[in-house]
């Protein structure tokens, strides 16, 4: 092991040009090693990807990485090529000359890792060229995908698991940045993990505030905000496509740079306002959920949201894309009870018991963190099975504590 450890050091430093290890990062590296499945929960930011390229290119055979975004892949792969790793990419948006290159590549193992879509790792004539191939492991990024309660549900992910069947050999790696207890069951049931290394982080992101504001004159308080913000980054959540061209007009009239985001845009319009932001030419990105998974950019300051997600695992995920530079960065929430209620008839009015039954007992969280009256870092750590009584000194409840005499004053009033 020492051998191991101190190679994969070695590499870390002239390939990778890193110092040293993360927290975790170099036990999840050699339970892949060693051949045990593995499943890492760690924050957003925290290097996850080191966990399954460095070990992929310290070992003999292929790692194969299965992501949900072709941006993801084409990302990882680019980066992994200029360090001068040989890496590359599968997926239904390639050539057929580029996959055929590939898989020529492939057959001549020239590559040390490659990146597929899920869709594409569950075609059968493609899991059987990997039977034929010496595989070091598999590592399933964003693996929280997998879980049909989760908040990014991919049913291509679901499957995942049958490749256990077809590959019994090989080591699964999972990896992802919000997981629930519900959602790590998932993830560790639909892959078969077995006797899996679990590592988990601590999800908390310091330098994120967390505010809850009264919505009460929405539009105008987003644009308030937004003018204070001064031209930082920012994403502002809302729960329609409607809403989302609404407000980035609204926005745009009072001479704010912004830009709507959702899933009916044209491709090419989302791809355009995709690089804007990250290039700084557009300020605020006015967004469904649609928008996030696997933007890599540092500098957004904060993530307003205009409706209250349905669950703290969508919330966490989406306020985490604030502050990746680690420097102050604010989520801030705009809540009105009549929203809750209005999800909650929603989530009532569905027929599949079981979904309706999950579905509230995470709404019902996420609502608990609104109407929180103490730190609500810790509800939200509190969610994930992290147990601290410490106050983060860092959220609204924190830095101004809500008036305890409440009752009296209600009395008095009346
Ligand atoms: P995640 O997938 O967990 O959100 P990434 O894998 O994208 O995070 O890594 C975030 C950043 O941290 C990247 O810029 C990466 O190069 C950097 N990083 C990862 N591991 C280390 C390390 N051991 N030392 C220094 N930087 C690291
Ligand atoms: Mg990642």
């Amino acid at each position: 092991d020492q051998a191991v450890v101190k190679q994969l050091k070695q590499q870390l430093q002239k390939v990778f040009g890193y110092s040293s290890f993360r927290e975790g990062q170099l036990d999840v590296m050699m339970s892949a090693l060693h051949g045990r499945d593995s499943l890492v929960l760690m924050p957003t930011g925290a290097g996850k990807s080191l966990c399954y390229q460095l070990p992929a290119i310290s070992s003999d055979g292929l790692t194969v990485v299965i992501s949900p975004l072709l941006s993801l892949m084409q990302d990882q792969v680019e980066a992994m090529l200029a360090m001068g790793i040989p890496a590359a990419t599968l997926h239904s948006g390639l050539s057929s000359e580029a996959s055929m290159q590939t898989l020529q590549q492939l057959q001549q193992q020239q590559i040390k890792i490659l990146y597929v879509s899920p869709e594409r790792a569950l075609q059968p004539s493609f899991i059987e060229r990997l039977q034929g191939y010496s595989l070091s492991f598999i590592a399933i990024d964003e693996a929280h995908c997998i879980s049909q309660w989760g908040h990014d549900f991919r049913p291509e992910y679901g499957q995942l698991g049958q490749l256990r069947q077809y590959l019994p050999n090989v080591p699964f790696m999972a990896l992802t940045a919000t997981a629930d207890a519900a959602t790590q069951h998932d993830i560790l049931e639909r892959l078969q993990l077995h006797n899996p290394h679990c590592h988990r982080s601590s999800f908390d992101r310091p330098n994120i505030r967390y505010v809850v504001q009264e919505k009460y004159k929405p539009l105008k308080q987003v644009k308030d905000y937004v003018k204070k913000q001064k031209g930082a980054a920012g994403i502002i959540y809302c729960g329609s496509r409607k809403k989302t061209e609404e407000i980035a007009e609204s926005l745009q009239q009072s001479g704010i740079k912004a830009a709507p985001y959702h899933a009916r845009l044209e491709h090419q319009l989302k791809e355009s306002t995709l690089r804007q932001f990250l290039r700084d030419d557009i300020d605020v990105v006015v967004a469904t959920i649609a928008f996030g998974m696997g933007i890599n950019k540092p500098n957004i300051r904060y993530v307003v949201h205009f409706d209250i997600p349905r669950s703290i695992e969508s919330y966490y995920q989406e306020t985490g894309r604030a502050g990746r530079d680690g420097l102050p960065a604010e989520a801030v929430m705009l809540f009105d009870p009549r929203d809750a209620q209005w999800i909650q008839r929603m989530i009532d009015e569905q027929d599949n018991e079981h979904r309706r039954l999950v579905e509230k007992q995470k709404f019902s969280a996420m609502q608990a963190m609104a109407e929180a009256q103490t730190c609500r870092r810790l509800v939200l750590l509190n969610y994930f099975n992290e147990f601290t009584d410490k106050e983060c000194g860092n959220c609204d409840l924190c830095l101004d504590p809500p008036k305890r005499f409440d009752a009296l004053e209600d009395a008095q009033k009346a």
